[in-house]
């Protein structure tokens, strides 16, 4: 989807005066007012942002946070949405997508890459595939960017995003560029200590095994992609696995246990092909699948005395 000034409904005001869409200096990119993110995140709900912008520089970056700044916006930062509940109520200031910096270059001699923040996991997965570049094949069925991949520490496959990462390089809310280690990121299981930073994720640099048969890593690839489409439903709105699996159990085991697939509220359902997915089935809304998230929650911990603990993030209120 390409934005354009034309597209903004100027029906919300925010500083004073009924705001229209507002070019930012020395680029296309424009701040758009109101806008819907429902169709920016995979689960298809959620309400308004009041301000939405779209960077596809690090230029437009630094203008958009210098521009939240004057007016004393908080900021939000979405990927490819894959990850994300967002309230019916919608999300407060200013909401900035990754998903359109984009870059990517591969040095063949070290079998490293990097991709820009708005560069798909799955399509990376294939790039480096169709090179002979092992390490890379259990991405291809995680529907996220660079980006929301670097911050969750994304994983599938007995294999997570940090086994492979070199460096990250970020943005300050103040337009400060910073490489950052792994060291640094503090990675654990669906962790980063870029969750809940302000640090934005301009892109990452990963190493590879280069050198293999490429009908090989391909094959491999494929594999995992169908090993997925088998066991997850892929065919309805979703966010993936709702709750971090905790080290006892896998959540969907617990959840299947209690006899909750199938449970709904609303257009939200649990998933019958995987207890850890929740569905939007039919409209649900955001509040019909957090209700779902709290409900199966509630259950798990009165049966099993566990709290589950959602991987979702949840953006805006409940
Ligand atoms: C069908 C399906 C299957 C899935 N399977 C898996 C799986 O196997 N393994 C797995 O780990 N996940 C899985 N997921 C979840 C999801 O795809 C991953 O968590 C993914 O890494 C999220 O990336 P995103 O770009 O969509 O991030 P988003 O959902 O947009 O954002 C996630 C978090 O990252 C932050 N963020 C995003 N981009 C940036 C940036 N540039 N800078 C700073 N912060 C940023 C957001 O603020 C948010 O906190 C699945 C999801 C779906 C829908």
């Amino acid at each position: 989807m390409i934005l354009s000034c034309e597209t903004a409904r100027p029906n919300f005001a925010v500083l004073g005066h009924t705001p229209t869409a507002i070019p930012l200096p020395g680029s296309d990119c424009c701040l758009q007012p109101n806008f819907s993110l429902a169709e920016l995140t995979s689960f298809r709900v959620g309400g308004t942002a009041d301000w939405f912008v779209t960077p596809r520089t690090h230029h437009d970056l630094q203008e958009s946070l210098a521009w939240a700044q004057r007016h004393d916006l908080p900021i939000t930062i979405l990927g490819a949405g894959s990850n994300l509940l967002i309230s019916d109520r919608g999300v407060p200031g200013l909401v900035l997508s990754t998903r359109y910096l984009k870059q990517t270059s591969f040095d063949s001699e070290t079998g490293q890459f990097t991709a820009s923040a708005g560069e798909p996991i799955p399509k990376l997965a294939w790039r480096v595939a169709k090179r002979g570049w092992k390490g890379f094949e259990w991405a291809v069925g995680i529907p996220g960017t660079v980006g929301g991949a670097v911050v969750m520490n994304a994983g599938a496959h007995q294999a997570s995003l940090s086994d492979c990462l070199v460096q990250v390089r970020v943005m300050d809310t103040a337009g400060h560029i910073l490489t950052l280690t792994p060291e640094m990121l503090r990675y654990s299981y669906r962790h980063s200590s870029l969750q809940g930073s302000n640090f934005i994720v301009l892109d990452a640099t990963f190493a590879l095994s280069p050198g293999h048969e490429r009908a090989e890593v391909v094959a491999e690839t494929n594999r995992n992609l169908q090993k997925r489409k088998q066991s997850q439903p892929y065919h309805l709105p979703s966010c993936g696995s709702v709750f971090r699996n905790p080290e006892s159990h896998a959540a969907g085991w617990l959840i299947e246990q209690l006899g909750l697939k199938g449970y709904q509220i609303g257009g939200a359902q649990v998933a019958h092909r995987h207890a850890n997915f929740i569905l939007n089935c039919d409209n649900a809304t955001a509040q019909d699948i957090f209700n779902v998230i709290r409900y199966v929650q509630a259950q798990v911990e009165e049966h099993w005395s566990l709290t589950l603990q959602p991987e979702v993030k949840f953006l805006g209120e409940f």
